[in-house]
């Protein structure tokens, strides 16, 4: 078995990828310091408690599990957020990053898979974003993430450190088991709270933006179902002990969908409509993010499976009913 560093592993993303790679045979061993991640989110190896800017915590657990590779998905990925507190996201996003790196140096990992984000893009041109775009992120959340993926290129080329920087689009969607989703204090993405509203969790659900120029006015994203991300990971990790060098690749589908058609899909799934008012948009959201998926089917061999807006909005659905029960 080959063991693999899951730092923020007891997360959403970081524990959907845990079970995918307990499936294709590698033993994830998570890192997290439980600020945000969920302990009972830990199935599928063991668990290191720290942080990722513990730097010698990093190097002596990459020698003592004999780590291959790491996937770090410990951040902080809130884009509103960042706006009213960019600090967290420099010093968490990219000091911790650094420290990480710096880690695994020192206990010899050169293996590395970044989740980072169409939101290094920033506000583009209208079609679809390929990795050829320059990158001109427009909120503190885009800009740690490239500032990253920035340091990897000149670490690959002076260290030899090999390194996808995966850009996802909009993660969403639960594993079917019913035991990992999408669970955080506060809850800020679409689709969580959209279903939260449906639940009597967040009575001031509401449309940030109706004015935007798109065809219903409200904002367009590529959603991603989490399955399919994890998917990803362990195809970059598979070409990582290949020895390939890595890269930079969009994940996503190449489809966009408008906040309101989000809505009306999940309203097609529950039965129910979720009720909402409009808002002003909210600071550092681009009018539309959608991927030219391509360059990771080429490369990565990576086709979006799961993530049609019905799977995603039915498998979110359940997870919802079971994390966070209705209010009677
Ligand atoms: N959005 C919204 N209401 C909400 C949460 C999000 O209208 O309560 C919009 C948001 O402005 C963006 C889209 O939904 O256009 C997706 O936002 P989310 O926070 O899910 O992901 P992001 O694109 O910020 O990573």
């Amino acid at each position: 078995m080959q063991n693999v560093l899951v730092t923020g592993g007891a997360g959403y993303i970081g524990a959907h990828c845990c079970k995918a790679l307990a499936e294709a045979g590698f033993t994830p061993v998570s890192y997290d310091n439980l600020t945000t991640g969920h302990r009972d989110f830990v199935r599928w190896g063991p668990l290191v408690e720290g942080d990722i800017g513990d730097r010698q915590k990093i190097a002596d657990t990459v020698r003592d599990h004999q780590v291959v590779a790491v996937m770090h998905f410990a951040a902080c990925s809130l884009v509103g957020e960042s706006v009213v507190d960019p600090q967290k996201y420099y010093l968490n996003n990219l000091a911790g990053t650094l420290a990480l790196l710096a880690g695994l140096r020192e206990g010899g990992c050169s293996r590395f898979i970044l989740s980072s984000t169409g939101a290094v893009y920033g506000e583009v041109p209208s079609g679809l974003i390929s990795e050829t775009l320059d990158c001109k992120p427009i909120n503190p959340y885009g800009a740690s993430k490239w500032m990253v993926e920035r340091i990897i290129a000149d670490y690959r080329a002076a260290y030899g450190l090999s390194a996808f920087c995966l850009r996802y689009f909009n993660a969403c969607g639960a594993d079917p088991s019913g035991v990992i989703g999408e669970l955080r204090d506060p809850e800020t993405h679409l689709i969580s709270r959209a279903m939260m509203a449906l639940q009597g969790h967040a009575p001031d659900f509401a449309i940030f933006g109706d004015d935007y120029p798109t065809p219903d006015g409200t904002a367009i994203r590529d959603y991603i179902h989490v399955t399919d991300l994890a998917a990803a990971h362990v195809l970059a990790l598979r070409l990582l002990l290949e020895g390939h060098a890595g890269g930079s690749f969009n994940l996503g589908t190449g489809s966009g969908f408008s906040v309101k058609q989000v809505l009306a899909a999940i309203a097609a799934e529950t039965g129910r409509a979720v009720p909402w008012t409009i808002r002003p948009r909210r600071p550092g959201d681009p009018a539309e993010l959608v991927a030219d998926p391509s360059r990771a089917r080429e490369t990565l061999g990576f086709v979006a499976r799961h993530s049609d807006l019905a799977t995603i909005v039915r498998s979110a659905w359940a997870w919802h009913q079971l994390a966070h029960p209705a209010q009677s």
